[in-house]
């Protein structure tokens, strides 16, 4: 399939392998975060870590949309849920994230109308053909999934659907990797930075990371030869002491991003002052909400929502994992108490979380000779 297979051809692959290789001094470590769950997914998917040399070093970073949802977030979910006339709506992996008493598909066993849908357009529907209930739009992602919830909200307003409602947990990526970039304790080399979110923001608001930072960026797609040349090309960053921003993914991502999807954003949301990231606490600036031009659209002005804040379950190390700190089947719970079937934490429900690209795709070699 044309865009498809010359990506993932095994012979070009070894070839990018060799030239990584070649990329390396012996004795040095490098250690590289690749930023968005869909790197992860791919990495270990198609076993991409085991073409790497010993001393290259991937970490997984706070990219998954799903994983960075607090419980709190969840059980608020799960009480509007379960409000009288109420459909709550959500993506697939949504459903099974733990809130502190279950799920939301606990809640829908339990009686109340929670419903999957592919697309918040989805959603609208169902609100328009269900005039007498309220349907409330559950929205998560980050910057790439957005300009999809605000077109519809758009559309809702345009349309004067009265009975259409969105809970945003959109949240913005660039707040959380400033966040990391001032811990004290991680130690990178430099970040594959994440193609889906630049299709719609651009390479611009990356410049900080080697600004201020001093560490070289490569935007990246999602094929096996796009992350291999990703990090092929953050390494001759290295060896050539230069630190910059490079777009590897400029067949899909534009410089600027998309000029009309960032428009529309602007329409639709504004920044919340702090938004709550499970495992790495409150972020100043790093969600969205909806602009007061559409706060009718709003499920928290309509509802009474609680704002419940829970405290993570003590064995889950979803923040440590979320952060690069830990691999994770260095969580004690990983693979026994915590499997995709019985998720203690976020980072084991969505393909996307690095716990389920790891145990889905069986790559736990943990250690691997040094160069
Ligand atoms: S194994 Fe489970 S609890 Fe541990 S970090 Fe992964 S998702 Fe979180």
């Amino acid at each position: 399939m044309r865009f498809i297979d010359e990506f993932r051809d095994p012979e070009l692959a070894q070839v990018l392998a060799g030239q990584i290789l070649a990329r390396v001094e012996p004795g040095r470590h490098y250690k590289v975060m690749e930023v968005c769950g869909g790197h992860t997914h791919s990495i270990y998917k198609y076993g991409i870590d085991d073409l790497l040399p010993a001393n290259v070093e991937l970490v997984h970073g706070p990219g998954c949309p799903v994983c960075v949802i607090p419980m709190g977030r969840v059980d608020d979910g799960i009480a509007l849920a379960h409000r009288e006339g109420v459909i709550f709506t959500c993506f697939g992996d949504m459903l099974r994230v733990p809130g502190s008493h279950g799920t939301l598909l606990d809640a829908k066993a339990d009686g109340a109308d929670v419903r999957m849908v592919y697309s918040p357009l989805d959603a609208l529907r169902i609100a328009k053909a269900n005039p007498e209930r309220t349907v409330v739009f559950f929205a998560i992602g980050f910057e790439t999934t957005a300009p999809s919830t605000a077109l519809t909200l758009r559309r809702a307003k345009a349309e004067r659907v009265r009975n259409f409602l969105c809970m945003c947990n959109h949240v913005t990526i660039v707040p959380p990797l400033r966040a990391l970039l001032e811990s004290p304790d991680l130690r990178l080399d430099g970040f594959i930075g994440p193609g889906h979110v630049c299709t719609i923001v651009g390479a611009r608001p990356f410049h900080f990371i080697p600004a201020d930072y001093g560490r070289p960026v490569v935007i990246a797609g999602f094929e096996p030869l796009d992350v291999l040349q990703a990090i092929e090309m953050l390494l001759a960053q290295l060896a050539e002491d230069r630190c910059e921003v490079e777009n590897q993914y400029s067949r899909v991502v534009p410089p600027d991003g998309n000029l009309r999807a960032l428009e529309v954003l602007a329409e639709v949301f504004e920044l919340r002052p702090h938004f709550e990231w499970r495992g790495l606490g409150f972020i100043s600036h790093s969600a969205l909400r909806l602009t007061e031009a559409y706060r009718e659209l709003d499920a928290e002005a309509y509802f009474d929502v609680p704002g419940v804040r829970v405290a993570d379950p003590k064995a889950c190390q979803c923040g440590e994992v979320l952060k690069g700190v830990i691999k994770p089947w260095e969580c004690k719970v990983f693979g026994t108490a915590c499997t995709p079937d019985h998720a203690i934490g976020t980072c084991m429900v969505s393909p996307e979380g690095a716990c389920a690209a790891y145990y889905n795709f069986g790559r736990l070699a943990r250690e691997r000779e040094f160069v």
